[in-house]
């Protein structure tokens, strides 16, 4: 579904990324992965090498918050594969301190890595797909987006504003043929959850009506749709995939 196409992954090294990668490269997309850091970049290049010695995929480790660092790894990865087609802002962090003990410092890494990222990525991007006339970006929002969650108040803001950028930028870049969608995952067996206890993991399971958390490759699947020419009259959605959860 994604023959010769341009990928970058933000978040790529593990859970819903690492599934949207390993799905894009089955795909026959080619996919430059972003993580925070080199060893975690290296350890999933390792890991799909196993699956896959002939997967196109390549790791790079650019601040995601950083406008020059990460306006130069654009401009490395065009240079190299000649266009980006897709760009798949995924990388976040999740909160769940009361607001008592939510200090600004909390706040505010919430909103850089899910928010601030998201629209330093897209600016970069943005300036290249208008020059090709064509492009998709796609962003990992949540179905506290819809719902906020009692809890953790920076994480929903974000994804609330995760959900404004998706719908706005649509209908900015529209005109220039880039389609821009979000997908709003439920509770999804990633390390994000992994450090709830097994008896919240059971009463949010009892929520859903699949009594079971969804897997990173329902996510990646959804992705992958949005992503190919599938969903060429799609755009400005947020598509949740999330089990009809009650929240
Ligand atoms: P995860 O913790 O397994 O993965 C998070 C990814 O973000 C990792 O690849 C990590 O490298 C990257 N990341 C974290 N901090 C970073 C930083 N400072 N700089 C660059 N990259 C950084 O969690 P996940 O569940 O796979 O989360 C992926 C996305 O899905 C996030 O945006 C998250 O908010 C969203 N989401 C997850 C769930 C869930 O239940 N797991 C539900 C809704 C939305």
């Amino acid at each position: 579904m994604l023959k010769d196409k341009v990928a970058v992954v933000t978040g790529g090294t593990r859970g819903i990324g690492f599934a949207t990668v390993q799905t894009f490269l089955d795909n026959g997309c080619k996919v430059v992965l972003f993580g925070s850091r080199q060893e975690s970049v290296d350890k999933a290049l390792a890991k799909l090498d196993e699956i896959n010695p002939d997967y196109a995929v390549e790791g790079m480790y650019p601040k995601l918050t950083d406008e020059a660092e990460i306006k130069e790894a654009f401009a490395t990865i065009k240079e190299k594969y000649g266009k980006i087609d897709i760009l798949v802002n995924n990388a976040g962090v999740a909160e769940d301190k009361p607001i008592e003990n939510l200090s600004v410092e909390d706040f505010q890494r919430t909103i850089d890595l899910n928010v601030n990222a998201i629209y330093v990525c897209t600016k970069a991007v943005t300036e290249i797909m208008k020059d090709q006339g064509e492009g998709v970006i796609l962003n990992t929002s949540s179905m506290v987006s819809l719902y906020g969650q009692a809890s953790g108040c920076s994480y929903p803001a974000s994804k609330f504003a995760v959900n404004g950028l998706t719908k706005s930028l649509a209908r900015e870049l529209g005109p220039a043929n880039i389609r821009v969608n979000a997908v709003a995952p439920g509770v999804i067996a990633t390390d994000m959850v992994a450090y709830l206890p097994e008896e919240v993991v059971e009463r949010i399971a009892s929520t859903i009506p699949f009594k079971r958390m969804g897997q990173p490759e329902d996510i990646a699947n959804a992705f992958l749709f949005l992503a190919s020419d599938m969903a060429s009259y799609v755009t400005g959605e947020i598509l949740s995939v999330d089990g009809a959860t009650m929240t």
